[in-house]
């Protein structure tokens, strides 16, 4: 599964938010196969209202979403990229991630210790990504001295390392001007050269403002989202508003009290999902659908997938079998009411091994065994 961690400082909710996920999982989990699987490892379901409309014209037993991994990564403190804390270890757990979360308190609270005694955005922002950026610098400055030794010799191996290290420098320029490595742009041999050091920058990134309950309804009005957000702006980011302990009241909630004090905020959802929303899509993932009697189910594959690729993400015979995809787009299936009348329109499209599947496409498959 994909994985997303959850950093930023500590005591700034960063528990509370993964909780609540789980939570909010578990609630779910009579309908979905998902929980907690380690402490802090939670598979999450993705939602996708489109599943509930293809299961109700197909008349579906079950329905099962795609779904995201989030890791509560703790810990990550000033000068972890130096070992502080238990620094080097986090970082370790966040190498392994697809993509990172990082929870940026907007809350304002006496009760509760900010570390560096004021509750503020940029400058928390700055501390973490400083880390991260560092100990990418750490990284790129080990590969480069190796890289170095087979300089002067000739040969396939040694064209290959220039390469790398021209991109490793490219890199380390801009991690100096404190921007990510995600900023530079690669051709696809030096992306490929580069992919082995899991760099912590090259990863997407989104910040999930953590606000008080008040600041739901116009999270604008509050001067840390605000300035978040202008930062998150000029960086290319996502900024996804979230207020942890909201959410975490709602997991102790029925539906009925949760809509009740959902709207007694001013709002229709505390933004778990769309946090789980924002994550899927910062991963660059496209969904399809299988839709039938037995069950309705979203499908996660990456850009660029023709049919027999996605067809292997169900299963590799499905792959090697291929013979051709029945295909319609998820708006023609809805508009039409199901595969015979899309069938009947002319909307139903036979695909075969070139095809690249779209977002949202519903596919059924044929294949030999
Ligand atoms: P972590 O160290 O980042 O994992 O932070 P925790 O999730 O353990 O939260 C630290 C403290 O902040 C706890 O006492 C939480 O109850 C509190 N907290 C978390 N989110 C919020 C929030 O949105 N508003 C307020 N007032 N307190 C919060």
């Amino acid at each position: 599964a994909l994985k997303t961690g959850i950093v930023g400082l500590p005591n700034i909710g960063k528990s509370t938010m993964f909780n609540a996920l789980c939570e909010n999982a578990k609630a779910q989990a009579a309908n979905f196969p998902f929980c907690t699987i380690e402490p802090n490892v939670g598979i999450v379901a993705v939602p996708d209202p489109r599943l509930q409309e293809l299961s109700k014209i197909s008349g579906s037993e079950k329905i099962i979403p795609t779904s995201v991994e989030f890791v509560d990564i703790a810990g990550l403190v000033k000068g972890a990229s130096k070992g502080e804390g238990l620094g080097n270890q986090f970082l370790a757990n966040i190498r392994e991630c697809d993509s990172i979360v990082q929870v940026v308190r907007c809350f304002e609270d006496g009760d509760v210790i900010h570390v560096a005694g004021k509750v503020d955005p940029l400058d928390d922002t700055d501390v973490i990504n400083f880390e991260l950026a560092l100990a990418d610098i750490t990284q790129i400055e080990k590969r480069l001295e190796r890289l170095k030794k087979t300089k002067g010799k000739s040969g396939e191996e040694a064209k290959r390392n220039e390469v790398e290290a021209g991109a490793l420098q490219r890199i380390m320029a801009a991690l100096e001007q404190n921007k990510p490595a995600r900023s530079v742009a690669l051709s696809d041999e030096e992306a490929e050269l580069v992919r082995g050091l899991y760099l912590l920058t090259a990863k997407p990134m989104v910040y999930a403002a953590n606000v008080a309950e008040d600041d739901l309804a116009d999270p604008g009005a509050n001067r840390h989202v605000a300035a978040l957000r202008s930062k998150a702006e000029e960086e290319g980011r996502g900024v996804v508003v979230v207020s942890a302990q909201v959410e975490a009241e709602l997991n102790e909630l029925d539906s009925e009290e949760a809509a009740e004090y959902l709207a007694g905020l001013g709002v229709e959802e505390g933004g778990l999902k769309s946090l789980i929303r924002c994550t899927y899509q910062q991963l660059g993932l496209l969904t399809y659908f299988t839709t039938g009697e037995k069950e309705t189910r979203a499908w996660t594959i990456h850009e660029g997938y023709t049919a027999p690729q996605a067809a292997g993400v169900i299963h590799t015979d499905f792959e090697k079998g291929f013979i051709r995809a029945e295909t319609v787009a998820y708006d023609d299936f809805v508009a039409a009411g199901g595969f015979g009348a899309a069938k009947e329109k002319g909307l139903l499209r036979l695909e075969g091994k070139e095809y690249v599947v779209k977002e949202g496409d519903i596919l059924m498959f044929r294949f030999a065994t």
